[in-house]
Parts: structure tokens; C-alpha cells; sequence
């Protein structure tokens, strides 16, 4: 069927030719219906022109062969002519449609087809033509039946039409035709109409869905615009808070070292204050600044997440051991990720699991990977203390602890990490716990 579709082809180019549709709207379906009509129209008339021409012979109306021929060529030449313009084409088709109706009206009378040619074209007028022009497809078939009727009443011709039909006669099955013809065209448009109206629907929700997309692209470039300065500055900021907090530190060293004789005792508590309140800030400081830095130097690779667990495992022997943490390691594949942000992630992890265990229950830590809908998603599961409801979101914000450091050590940067991490692979990190049973802390790392 390869020539029928370039038949098809070749027919929409010269007839959609320097016809602009800006979307795809009714003009655009009503004009492509128009096309399909003469695709079908021209094979089926070639095929019916031979017994067509035939016949007419044979009943001694040589006239009617004639038009048949010249009918089929008008069609070759609306299909075929680049130079015609749509409405050209159409307005030749609908005349030539309804030169054959009058001819086979005239010769053939009830017998030939000719009522039905002109309903036909109600529809097709209807089909390709706005509602205005539909219109007066009708009062084109009134006009055509009160001609006959005076021919008929009159007898202006001897043809069978005239030898058939009365003027009664004629009245009551032309009648028939007008009526038709309008509900035709009152209910075709009414289709028309609402298709219009849900087309115009959808290419407004379609300008509208493009424009808040727009919008939301501007938001998005904005935020990572801010995130960006906020880094800077987080970086900034911790880089130079550490110089000052290192003199205050090397003071209250100074002090304690050379002055401490000549302190009394609430001045060394409140010199261990000091102390300990600096070891803290460093941390807090040293933390950001990690923090700040995450990704900076990133490199993507082939990373062997068994391989970067066992080395990470055996960098927390010491921890693991004096917990007596037990550590279960599944069958974890390699993906392509960023190697050393992704150790630092299962690091704050597998540490947090050891860190909140339950009193008097040796923690028991599961490492697993599942895939699912094209990312891996990777699970550490932990029997401790668990996580109540309310806080699950809330702790991977930066600086957010759930406990005093004076039961739980920590700064609040681990889990704002692992999601700044997670999130630098494209994928997301969240958590599912039962307070006092434990919790399981999943991410995703797509597969590409
Ligand atoms: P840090 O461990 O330094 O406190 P994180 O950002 O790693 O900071 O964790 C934030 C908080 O989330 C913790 O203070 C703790 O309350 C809670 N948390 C993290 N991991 C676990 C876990 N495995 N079980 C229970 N709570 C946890």
C-alpha cells in the first residue's frame, strides 16, 4: 500500500499547500477532512466512470457520460493543481457536486441518485464549509427543488423527472431532502460547536500549562541562584569564623597552661566552659564548612558500593566493635555516583545507627539495595531508639537534633548531608521508623 500513501500524501500537500494552522484546530480538521474526501472521491469516481459512461450510452444519454468524464477530471485537477487555493478547490468540488445532482435529477429522475447527491452535499458542505456557508448548502437544495417543482408544474422539459413526479408528488419527496438537510446541518454544528469549544479549552490550557512552566523554570533558576550565594556564603562564613576561634582557643590554652595557679576555682570552671563550648563551635564550624563544600570537587565514576561499605566498616571497627554492633551487607551493585560523597553519606548513616541504639541493646544494622522504576533505592535499617512521626522531616534540616548532646554527641550536620549527597545523584533520601523498634533511612541513586 506504499502508492496509496503517497497518493494520500501527494493529495494533502497540494491541498494543504500555504495553509497556515497555528494549532490544531476545527479550520485545520475541517480542511484535512476536505482532503480526505477528495483522496476517497477520486479512486472510487475512476472506478465508477467506465460502467457510469456505459450505461449513459446505452440509455441514449450521451450528455450524462460527458459530465461523468468531466466530473473525474475536475477531481484530478482539484487534487492535482498546486496552484489552486483551498477555498478554490473546495468551492470547484461542492460546484461540481451539484452540477451532477441537477444532471442526474434531470435524466434519471427518482431512479437515478441525484436526491441523494444533493443530501450528501448538505453534509459535505457542512464537513468543510463554516456554519454560514453550511446554510446555504440548505437553501441551495430549497432553490434546486422549487426549480423543479416549476419545471415539473410547467412542464418546461420532457424527462423522466417530469414524466415521474406531480407537483404534489415532487413537493412531498423534495420536502423530504430540505428537511433533512437542516437537521443535518443543525446537528453538525452543534458537534462542531462543542468540539470548538473544547479544542479552544484545551490550547488555553496548553498556553496556560506552558506559561506557570515558565514561571516555575524562572522560580527554579532563582532558588538555585540563592542556594548557590547561600553556599558561598556558608563557606565564607565558616572559613572565616575559624581564625578568630582559633585565637580564642589558643587563649583559653594560654590561660589554662600559665595562669592556672593563679585562678581560683570558678575561674577554671568557667575556663573549661570556654574550652569545651570552643571544641564545640569548631565542630559546628568544621561541619558546615564540609557541608558548604559538598560536591565541590565531585567526580562521577563507576563506584562499587560493596567495596566502598567493606572499607567503610572497617574504618568504624572501633565503633563497631565497642558497641558490639552487628552488620549485615546484602548484594549492593555498582552505579555510576560520586565515590567519596557517597562514603561520606553511608559514614553519617551507619554511624547514626550505631549512635542511637537503644540502652542495653547491642545494635543490629542491615545494608540492603532493591531496583525500582529505574533508580536503586538503598536502606539502612537500624534497631534504636526510632524517630517519633513528627520529626522525620524535620531532621535532615542543618543543625537539627532531636536529643541534648549530653545523651547523644553529635552537630545536626549528618542527616543535611546525606540528603544534600542524595540529592547531588538525583535522587531523594527519607525515613521510615517505629519510635523505641528502630528506623530504616532509604535513598535513591538512579540507575544512569
Ligand atoms: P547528629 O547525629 O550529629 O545529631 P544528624 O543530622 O546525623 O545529626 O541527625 C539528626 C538527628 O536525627 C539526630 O540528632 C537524631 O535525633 C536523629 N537521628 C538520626 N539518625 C537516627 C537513627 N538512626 N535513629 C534515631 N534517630 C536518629
Amino acid at each position: 500500500m506504499k502508492w496509496w500513501t503517497k497518493f494520500n500524501q501527494l493529495v494533502e500537500s497540494n491541498t494543504l499547500a500555504n495553509t497556515a494552522h497555528e494549532i490544531r484546530g476545527l479550520s485545520y480538521w475541517r480542511d484535512k477532512l476536505f482532503t480526505n474526501i477528495i483522496v476517497y472521491l477520486l479512486p472510487v469516481s475512476l472506478i465508477a466512470l467506465v460502467p457510469g459512461v456505459i450505461m449513459s450510452i446505452k440509455d441514449g444519454i450521451p450528455l450524462l457520460a460527458v459530465y461523468d468524464t468531466l466530473v473525474v477530471v475536475f477531481l484530478g485537477i482539484i487534487a492535482f493543481n498546486r496552484r489552486l487555493s483551498l477555498p478554490l478547490r473546495k468551492a470547484l468540488l461542492v460546484i461540481c457536486l451539484y452540477l451532477l445532482a441537477i444532471i442526474l435529477l434531470v435524466y434519471l429522475g427518482s431512479f437515478g441518485p441525484g436526491l441523494l447527491y444533493l443530501l450528501a452535499l448538505t453534509i459535505f458542505v457542512t464537513l468543510i464549509f463554516p456554519i454560514s456557508i453550511a446554510l446555504w448548502s440548505i437553501a441551495m437544495n430549497v432553490a434546486i427543488c422549487v426549480v423543479f417543482a416549476f419545471v415539473i408544474h410547467f412542464e418546461l422539459l420532457d424527462t423522466p423527472l417530469t414524466r415521474i413526479y406531480t407537483l404534489g408528488s415532487w413537493i412531498a419527496v423534495s420536502s423530504n431532502l430540505v428537511f433533512l438537510s437542516a437537521v443535518i446541518v443543525a446537528s453538525l454544528n452543534l458537534l462542531f460547536n462543542g468540539l470548538q469549544a473544547t479544542i479552544e479549552k484545551e490550547s488555553q490550557l496548553q498556553k496556560q500549562l506552558k506559561k506557570e512552566g515558565q514561571t516555575l523554570e524562572k522560580m527554579l533558576e532563582m532558588m538555585e541562584t540563592k542556594n548557590q550565594e547561600l553556599e558561598q556564603f556558608a563557606y565564607i562564613a565558616s572559613h572565616d569564623l575559624q581564625e578568630p576561634l582559633r585565637t580564642i582557643s589558643s587563649i583559653v590554652d594560654l590561660l589554662e597552661k600559665q595562669q592556672r595557679d593563679k585562678l581560683d576555682a570558678t575561674a577554671i570552671s568557667y575556663l573549661n566552659f570556654l574550652s569545651q563550648a570552643s571544641s564545640r563551635m569548631r565542630a559546628l564550624i568544621t561541619g558546615l564548612l564540609e557541608y558548604s563544600r559538598i560536591g565541590k570537587e565531585r567526580q562521577l565514576e563507576l563506584v562499587d558500593f560493596q567495596a566502598i561499605l567493606q572499607e567503610l566498616l572497617t574504618d568504624l571497627d572501633a565503633t563497631i566493635r565497642e558497641s558490639k554492633a552487628d552488620i549485615f551487607i546484602d548484594n549492593l551493585p555498582s552505579l555510576p555516583a560520586y565515590p567519596i560523597e557517597l562514603r561520606q553519606l553511608f559514614q553519617n548513616l551507619v554511624s547514626n545507627a550505631v549512635k542511637f541504639r537503644r540502652a542495653g541493646i547491642a545494635p543490629k544494622i542491615k545494608i540492603t539495595a532493591k531496583e525500582e522504576n529505574g533508580h536503586w533505592v538503598f536502606s539502612v535499617m537500624d534497631n534504636g531508639i526510632g524517630i517519633e512521626e513528627q520529626f522525620r522531616q524535620k531532621i535532615f534540616v542543618i543543625f537539627q537534633r532531636l536529643h541534648p548532646k549530653s545523651k547523644y554527641e553529635g552537630t545536626g550536620i549528618g542527616l543535611a548531608q546525606c540528603k544534600k549527597i542524595a540529592e547531588l545523584h538525583g535522587g531523594k533520601i527519607w525515613v521510615e521508623s517505629k519510635p523505641n523498634q528502630g528506623s530504616i533511612f532509604n535513598f535513591t541513586i538512579p540507575k544512569n
